[in-house]
């Protein structure tokens, strides 16, 4: 896959010795043999490159690159787990549960999925933890399971799958191939009645291809991840160009002034992170990087490897869509330029550490004060068909103080990121409508669902 391809590379890269790439080789021999064909020209870049072929050929490098051509379309992992006791009495006790895991995690699939890891010996266990341990949220349905590495969703798909289907409105990753598309140009009406709208801000994550993701990384890769992120954010110039905030090195009272001015991601306070392993060694290697208005951000080593944000004052969304989609392909551009990519494919979009951010990894949101359509009963149907999540103005963890929310798309994969921006704004447009009309003493419909639901 091209996490190995990728790997190889940066090993070459940092002088490794022979010995070691030997051994790099050959665990990755197995791993190569099931990988798809499309990816040997990677490998042919690297083999070709003049300063390696040296080395691999000290390790026969030539079988690896035979074997790449091989075409398979899946990957299956080893079986390494040792267990003890049957998969039947390992099974977690999931009465008490609620979210998309635990609906779908039958003894059978544990079963059949417990002895299995990837590559990286990411095992379903660990990424089921997160839900085992935390059987439902006060505020919204989560997943209740996590990827550890870009292969989990593969060797794990019997279960993450269905799983993907519930959480993104009957999403099929069998069939059907996610679009990407960046150009922001084709919104429209992307300005809200400020009056309403406090605040705007689109959201997305990128995990580096060939590095652990948060559960899973080991501190040097969390490091190689901000090393790598904040040489590239480097090359950024104009209005996107800012600097890098180490956690280590921010007092506490300047962290707390960022997370209270929502610049900044909590403290890792919420269990959805701490059991999913995501905080571990804090605040080793994470920080914020952001430009001199603070318009656009870049989170590092929080949930994802990063999360690229784009927000200001007010309710102009379009300016905000603009400016992220701008920065996001730059920054694509500078991760490219130092030789790293992006972990995607065509079925789920962006790989990211949850299921719930597969696809774009977008959310656009506003913080909107609703004083009398949130008191409504119809408030949260209305919601829904809109296809719309909220959530407190302080975080997915925050309960909602007063009337004002964080009102968001609830889709992430099988549509666009232009397609999603636009269901927010209409959907916030249609909210503040139904506010007004209130405020008049009319009366408001509930939408008709979407098609499909
Ligand atoms: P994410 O999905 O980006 O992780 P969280 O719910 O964890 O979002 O919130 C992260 C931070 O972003 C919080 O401080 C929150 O207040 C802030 N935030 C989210 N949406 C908005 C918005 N529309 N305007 C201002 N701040 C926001
Ligand atoms: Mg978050």
């Amino acid at each position: 896959s091209n996490s190995i391809v990728n790997n190889l590379e940066r090993q070459i890269k940092t002088n490794i010795t022979p010995k070691r790439l030997a051994l790099t080789c050959r665990l990755s021999h197995s791993w190569a043999l099931q990988t798809e064909g499309k990816m040997a020209s990677n490998f042919y870049r690297i083999l070709s490159s003049k300063r390696n072929v040296g080395i691999l050929s000290l390790v026969g490098a030539g079988s690896i690159t035979g074997a790449v051509l091989l075409r398979r379309e899946h990957v299956t992992a080893s079986a390494h787990v040792r267990r003890t006791y049957p998969a039947s009495a390992e099974y977690p006790d999931l009465r008490q549960h609620n979210n998309c895991m635990a609906s779908h995690l039958t003894p059978a699939i544990y079963a059949k999925l417990c002895d299995k890891s990837t590559p990286n010996g990411y095992t379903l266990d660990q990424a089921i933890q997160t839900g085992v341990d935390n059987p439902g949220h006060p505020f919204i349905k989560t997943v209740g399971m996590v990827a550890g590495d870009e292969e989990t969703y593969e060797v794990f798909a019997d279960l993450l799958d269905p799983i993907i289907r519930e959480r993104h409105n009957g999403y099929d990753c069998r069939t059907m191939t996610h679009p990407t598309d960046l150009d922001s140009s084709k919104l429209h009406s992307g300005r809200f009645d400020e009056r309403y709208v406090l605040s705007s801000r689109v959201r997305t994550g990128r995990s580096i291809r060939g590095l652990s993701l948060p559960p899973a990384c080991t501190r040097a890769e969390r490091r190689e991840v901000e090393r790598v992120t904040v040489d590239a954010l480097a090359g950024l110039s104009g209005d996107l160009a800012g600097k890098y905030y180490s956690l280590t090195q921010m007092t506490d009272a300047e962290q707390q002034q960022l997370i209270d001015d929502h610049f900044l991601f909590d403290k890792p306070v919420s269990p959805l992170l701490t059991c999913a392993g995501m905080a571990r060694d804090w605040p080793d290697a994470r920080g914020i990087w952001h430009n001199n208005e603070k318009t656009f951000l870049v989170w590092i080593n929080e949930e994802d490897h990063t999360r690229v944000i784009s927000m200001e004052k007010g309710g102009n969304m379009k300016r905000v869509f603009d400016r992220f989609c701008r920065g996001l392909k730059e920054v694509e551009r500078m991760i490219q330029e130092k030789g790293w990519e992006f972990m995607w494919n065509e079925k789920l979009g962006y790989i990211l550490t949850c299921p719930s951010n597969l696809g774009t990894g977008l959310r656009a949101g506003v913080h909107v004060n609703l004083p009398r359509l949130s008191k409504d009963p119809r408030f949260s149907k209305i919601l829904d068909n809109l296809r719309l999540q909220k959530r407190g103005t302080g975080g997915v963890d925050t309960a909602a103080v007063g009337s004002t929310f964080d009102i968001s798309n609830l889709d992430r994969l099988g549509q666009s990121e232009v397609q999603l921006v636009q269901t927010v704004v209409d959907g916030v447009n249609y909210l503040i409508e139904c506010e007004k009309k209130l405020e008049k003493g009319q009366d408001i419909k509930v939408p008709a669902p979407p098609k499909g639901n």
